[in-house]
C-alpha cells in the first residue's frame, strides 16, 4: 500500500465527530426528524442458530461451531481460510481481505458464532467475509434492523444514532384522531418504534414484505406529504400570474383552414387548452393521446389562439427529427396566415443560428421551434407566454423550468408562460394522482377516422426470409416499409455498424427495392433527406435504428419490423409500432424475436400482441419498470417515495388524497408539520 501524502489523506484535520456528521449528511440526516424516518430497508433474523447440517446454499444463515483449522492460503490469491464444524456438518469460511486481528479470533478450538450467506463451494458449502461472535453471547430475541448506509458508516453506529433521535425527536402524531381511526391507522409513534424495534412475535414476512399496519402508517405518511405538497404547489400555481390570452383571430382562420374534421376527443382537448389560456394564471396542462391521436394540430390550435394575443410560442422537442417534424406542419398551417416561424436547434450554421435568435429577440417570430438549443443562454425571447413540450417526459425537470424562465417578466406584475406538455405515454391513473396530480390533463382518446387497429405479429428471426418476403409483397401493393435494427445499449458503434450492416443486407436481399438507411450519427440535413425521400416515396424501405421512434409521420407506411424486439422496453415498442396504421392500409407490425425469451422480454412481447391499447401498456409498463420512465426524473436521480409503491399501494393514495384535502381545509397545522417531517425540502422536485 502507498501511503496518502501528506497533508491529502480524507480525514486529516477533521474531527471524528465532523466526519461522523459527514457520513450522515450523505444520507440526507441532520436533524433528529431525520433519523427517526430512516428506516430499515431490511430485518435480519439472528435470533435463532441453526446446525450447519441443515443449511442450504443461496439462504442466510447463522450456526455455531468449533474451529477446526485456519489458514492463509496463497492460490489463487492470498486469502483467510477456516473450517467450522458443530457434529451436524462443516461449513467454510473465507476472506479476501482480513486483518490480523481475525486471524487470531479464528484460532484452532475456538467456538464461534457466524452469520452469512451460505454458498455451494469446491468442497461443500462455504460463507465468504461472514459476521463472526463469540459462541456463547445472548442471541437477540427481535429481528434486526438493518437500514440504508454509506461507505465506512457501519450498523451499529447508525443504529445508536437512530435511537438518540428517538429519545430526543417531536414524535407526536401529525393526523388528527378523528382521522387516523376512520381509516385504521396506528399512531406514528407506535409505527416508528415498531420499525426500529421490531417486537419478538412479529413475523418477519409482514416486517420484510412491508404488510404490517407499521408500514401501511409510514407509507400513508409518505403518500400524504406529497399530496399536501402538490396541493401547495398547485395553490401556489394559481397565485402566480400569466398573461391572459384572450384572442382568437388567427385561430378561427386556422381552423378554416384545417384540411380535416377534428375528431371529437381534439375539440374537446382544444377546448379545454382554450379555457386554460384565457386565466390570468400559468396553464400547467398535459394534452396526452397515443402515437397517432392528432397531438400536434391541437398544439398549433393553442399556438394560434397565443399569437392571436400578440405573445410569442416556443415549441421544444426532443430529437431534431421530432422538431422537423413539428417545424413542417406548422410551417405548412401558419405561415400561409402571416407567422414568422423561427428554427432553432444545436446543428444549424452560425449565420441561420444569428438570424434565428435575432428573430426571436425582436419578437418578429411569433412562434419558435427546436430542440434544447431553444434553452441556451443566448436565447432571449420578446414576449414568450407559452411554451409547449412535446414527449415532456423525456426532458429533466430543470430543463421544463428553464424554458419556462425564458418568459418569466420581472416587475409588476410578474408573468410566467403558460406550459402546454404532450405525451403519447398514457399515464397511469395512480401516476395521475401522485406525481402528475399537479397537472391538468387532456387527454385524446380517440384516432382520427380511417385509422385500422396495427397486427401485431412475432416471428422467431429463424424464419427472416418470410419476412423479407413479405416486404416485397408490402411494396408491390405500393405501400412502404420500416425495419428497425435492434438496440444495442453497451455500445452506440456496435448499434451504428448493425443498422449499416442491416442496411448492406437488405439492398442485397431485394434487388428491385430502393432502401435507405437513417440512424443518429448523420448530418442532420442528411437525415431530413432520407426522411424526405421517404416521405415521397422514393425509398421503398427505411432501415433505421430507433431515430425514427417518435414523430414520423408517413401515412403510406403500412409495415414495420422490429428486429430484436426483445430488447426494447414496452413504451419504445408502442411507439414504433404508432408509426404504422396512418393510413387507410391495414398495417402489421412483425415483432422479430431471438429464442429464448427471459421471462420479462415474454412478458412485453405479450403484452404487445394482445394489445394496442396506450393505456393497458402504459400500466403493464408501470409494473414492470416503475415510475422513472414516465417521471423523466432519472435525470436528477431523486427517489421521490422511498416507502410506499404506486404499483401496489392504489388504495393508500387515494385515501391520502381525501386526507389532504381534509387537513388542508380544516387542520392546516396539522398539515404544516406533517410536511415539515416529511418533505424537509425535497418539495421542489414536484413543482415543474
Ligand atoms: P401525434 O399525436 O402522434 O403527435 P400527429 O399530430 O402527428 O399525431 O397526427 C398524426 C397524423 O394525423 C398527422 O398526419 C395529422 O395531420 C393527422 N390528423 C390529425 N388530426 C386528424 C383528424 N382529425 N383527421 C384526420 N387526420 C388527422
Ligand atoms: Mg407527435
Amino acid at each position: 500500500m502507498s501511503a496518502a501524502p501528506a497533508g491529502r489523506g480524507p480525514q486529516r484535520g477533521a474531527s471524528p465527530a465532523a466526519t461522523l456528521e459527514r457520513k450522515f449528511q450523505r444520507l440526507g440526516l441532520r436533524d433528529a426528524q431525520d433519523f427517526i424516518v430512516h428506516l430499515p430497508m431490511r430485518y435480519e433474523d439472528e435470533t435463532q442458530v441453526v446446525p450447519i447440517g441443515g443449511l442450504r446454499a443461496g439462504q442466510t444463515g447463522q450456526v455455531e461451531g468449533e474451529v477446526l483449522h485456519s489458514e492463509v492460503q496463497y492460490h489463487p490469491r492470498r486469502q483467510l481460510h477456516a473450517l467450522l464444524e458443530d457434529g451436524t456438518g462443516r461449513l467454510a469460511l473465507r476472506w479476501l481481505h482480513f486483518y490480523p486481528s481475525q486471524q487470531k479470533q479464528l484460532a484452532r478450538g475456538r467456538r464461534l458464532r457466524v452469520r452469512g450467506e451460505v454458498r455451494g463451494g469446491f468442497a461443500g458449502i462455504e460463507m465468504v467475509h461472514p459476521k463472526v461472535g463469540a459462541a456463547d453471547a445472548a442471541l437477540p430475541e427481535a429481528l434486526t434492523p438493518v437500514y440504508p448506509s454509506t461507505d465506512g458508516l457501519s450498523q451499529p453506529v447508525l443504529r445508536k444514532a437512530i435511537d438518540r433521535a428517538l429519545q430526543q425527536a417531536d414524535l407526536s402524531d401529525t393526523l388528527p384522531e378523528a382521522i387516523r381511526e376512520r381509516y385504521g391507522l396506528l399512531p406514528f409513534d407506535q409505527a416508528i418504534r415498531v420499525l426500529h424495534h421490531p417486537p419478538p412475535q412479529l413475523s418477519y414476512h409482514d416486517l420484510v414484505e412491508r404488510g404490517h399496519p407499521a408500514w401501511s402508517r409510514i407509507k400513508f405518511d409518505e403518500l400524504l406529504a406529497q399530496q399536501l405538497s402538490l396541493a401547495q404547489a398547485r395553490a401556489a400555481r394559481l397565485r402566480q400570474r400569466a398573461r391572459s390570452l384572450d384572442q382568437d383571430g388567427l385561430l378561427r382562420r386556422l381552423r378554416e383552414r384545417l384540411p380535416f374534421t377534428l375528431t371529437s376527443a381534439q375539440e374537446r382537448a382544444a377546448a379545454e387548452i382554450a379555457a386554460d389560456l384565457r386565466r390570468p394564471f400559468p396553464m400547467h396542462r398535459l394534452l396526452q393521446g397515443d402515437v397517432g391521436s392528432g397531438k400536434t394540430v391541437v398544439a398549433a390550435m393553442a399556438a394560434a389562439q397565443a399569437l392571436s394575443s400578440g405573445s410569442q410560442v416556443a415549441i421544444m422537442a426532443p430529437t431534431e427529427i421530432l422538431a422537423e417534424q413539428h417545424f413542417q406542419k406548422l410551417v405548412a398551417w401558419l405561415e400561409p396566415l402571416g407567422v414568422e416561424i423561427a428554427w432553432l436547434t444545436g446543428s444549424l450554421a452560425p449565420k441561420a443560428r444569428k438570424a434565428a435568435l435575432a428573430a426571436i429577440a425582436e419578437g418578429r417570430a411569433g412562434l419558435a421551434i427546436g430542440t434544447q438549443a431553444l434553452i441556451q443562454d443566448k436565447v432571449e425571447f420578446a414576449r414568450l407566454d407559452l411554451v409547449i413540450l412535446d414527449e415532456q417526459h423525456r426532458f429533466g425537470v430543470g430543463q421544463r423550468l428553464e424554458l419556462s424562465r425564458k418568459g418569466e417578466t420581472q416587475g409588476e406584475p410578474g408573468y410566467i408562460p403558460h406550459q402546454l406538455n404532450m405525451s403519447a405515454t398514457p399515464i397511469p391513473r395512480t401516476l395521475a394522482m401522485t406525481f402528475f396530480a399537479d397537472l391538468d390533463i387532456s387527454a385524446i382518446d380517440e384516432l382520427p377516422p380511417g385509422r385500422s387497429p396495427v397486427l401485431t405479429k412475432l416471428v422467431s428471426d429463424a424464419r427472416r426470409d418470410e419476412v423479407v418476403a413479405r416486404v416485397v409483397e408490402e411494396v408491390r401493393q405500393g405501400r412502404q416499409a420500416y425495419w428497425v435494427c435492434p438496440l444495442v445499449e453497451e455500445s452506440e458503434a456496435l448499434q451504428l455498424q448493425t443498422a449499416v450492416d442491416t442496411h448492406a443486407r437488405l439492398t442485397q436481399a431485394l434487388p428491385g427495392l430502393s432502401v435507405g438507411l437513417v440512424h443518429g450519427r448523420l448530418k442532420p440535413a442528411e437525415k431530413a433527406q432520407v426522411m424526405q425521400a421517404f416521405r415521397d416515396g422514393a425509398v421503398d424501405l427505411l432501415v433505421a435504428t430507433t431515430v425514427i421512434e417518435v414523430g414520423v409521420d408517413v401515412p403510406n407506411a403500412s409495415l414495420m419490423i422490429i428486429e430484436h424486439a426483445e430488447r426494447f422496453g414496452l413504451a419504445q415498442l408502442h411507439q414504433l409500432r404508432g408509426r404504422v396504421g396512418r393510413g387507410s392500409a391495414q398495417s402489421v407490425c412483425v415483432l422479430m424475436y431471438q429464442a429464448p425469451l427471459s421471462m420479462v422480454a415474454r412478458q412485453r412481447l405479450r403484452a404487445m400482441y394482445e394489445t394496442t391499447d396506450g393505456f393497458e401498456i402504459a400500466q403493464r409498463d408501470l409494473e414492470q419498470r416503475g415510475p422513472g420512465e414516465f417521471l423523466g426524473v432519472r435525470q436528477s436521480g431523486v427517489e421521490l417515495l422511498r416507502f410506499a409503491s404506486l404499483e401496489t399501494d392504489a388504495q393508500l393514495v387515494e385515501r391520502a388524497r381525501a386526507v389532504a384535502q381534509e387537513l388542508r381545509e380544516a387542520f392546516p397545522r396539522h398539515a404544516r408539520a406533517h410536511l415539515e417531517r416529511w418533505m424537509r425540502g425535497r418539495q421542489d422536485f414536484l413543482r415543474s
